[in-house]
């Protein structure tokens, strides 16, 4: 064992030479790049406590000064969640910015159907875990908190009914827009507000969307077969969301319709994707969620 005198090659800098096309194809440029990100001062520090002093073992390890934690670069990471080559990984995140389907991933990078899916989600948790409100998303109000084990995607989906189903607003606030977990609402009360109290539902699928409601554009939830849809009316009129065609809706219509093969459990990932995109849509995508990949997964207990 001996102790770690900077084994790290150098700092990460946005600049990469010959831009990020340069990394797909060149797993020790990817791999460096992603080191970058881990480590931005370029001294590896523990993932657990963020000690300093870090000792090199043999092979890919290395070891806390402190809490006696043994490590590999990329442990407690979001990007530790999926068999991926580090050039793979950076490919799969451009195939994701291009939203290309999870066959078409599958096929480019030669990889199965559950590798990329699973790495899909590692991204879209990674996305989800970067928003302000990730701590109240992460929870068991939405049922993401059981897909995570420690800081490992190793959980799955909890059962989910009427009553525990949770309810999403739309908030527009200058050229942003807001997914919101509406605390307090659950699929049950937004039935209860159709019925009693007339809030207008549009049903597409599993997924139902509201009239305006307070300061949202639309509530929405996405549901599962244990729903009474038929109880739904039908309206002539709009609700405002679809009558408005405001920016975000414009944006978010066509790939909502993409979403009826998804859970109610999965659903906040996609809509805190969608809320990604639009937000950063003049942005550099893909080195964002290289960064997002390479976060600690946070410590929710
Ligand atoms: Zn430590």
């Amino acid at each position: 064992m001996t102790l770690n005198s900077h084994t790290i090659p150098h700092a990460y800098t946005p600049d990469i030479a010959g831009g990020f096309e340069t990394l797909l194809h060149d797993d020790d440029k990817a791999r460096e790049y992603l080191l970058g990100h881990l480590w931005p001062t370029g001294a590896p520090f523990c993932p657990r406590c963020g000690h300093r002093k870090v000792y090199t073992l043999s092979g890919d390890r290395l070891r806390c000064a402190s809490c006696k934690y043994t490590f590999q670069p990329f442990s407690c990471r979001w990007i530790n969640n999926g068999a991926l080559s580090p050039s793979e990984w950076l490919r799969l995140v451009t195939l994701f910015v291009e939203e290309k389907s999870v066959h078409q991933m599958k096929q480019e990078l030669s990889l199965s159907y559950n590798t990329v899916y699973k790495a899909l989600t590692a991204i879209r948790f990674a996305i989800l875990a970067h928003a302000i409100d990730a701590r109240q998303l992460i929870s068991p109000a939405t049922g993401l908190d059981s897909y995570l084990k420690g800081n490992r995607l190793t959980g799955g989906p909890r059962e989910m009914r009427m009553d525990t189903i949770p309810v999403y607003g739309i908030l527009r606030k200058d050229k942003m827009v807001f997914i919101d977990l509406v605390l307090g609402l659950q699929a049950e009360t937004l039935f209860h507000f159709h019925m009693n109290f007339h809030l207008k539902l549009i049903r597409t699928g599993n997924l139902v969307y509201s009239d305006r409601y307070k300061e949202y554009d639309a509530l929405m939830f996405c549901g599962n077969d244990s729903l009474p849809y038929n109880v739904i009316r039908r309206y002539d009129e709009q609700p405002y969301i679809d009558e408005v065609q405001d920016d975000f809706w414009k944006y978010a219509q066509s790939r909502v319709k993409r979403f009826r093969g998804i859970s109610c459990q999965r659903f906040p990932l996609y809509m805190k994707e969608l809320e990604f995109r639009f937000n950063n849509r003049d942005k550099a995508l893909p080195e964002i969620l290289a960064a997002y990949l390479c976060a600690l997964v946070p410590s929710m207990e």
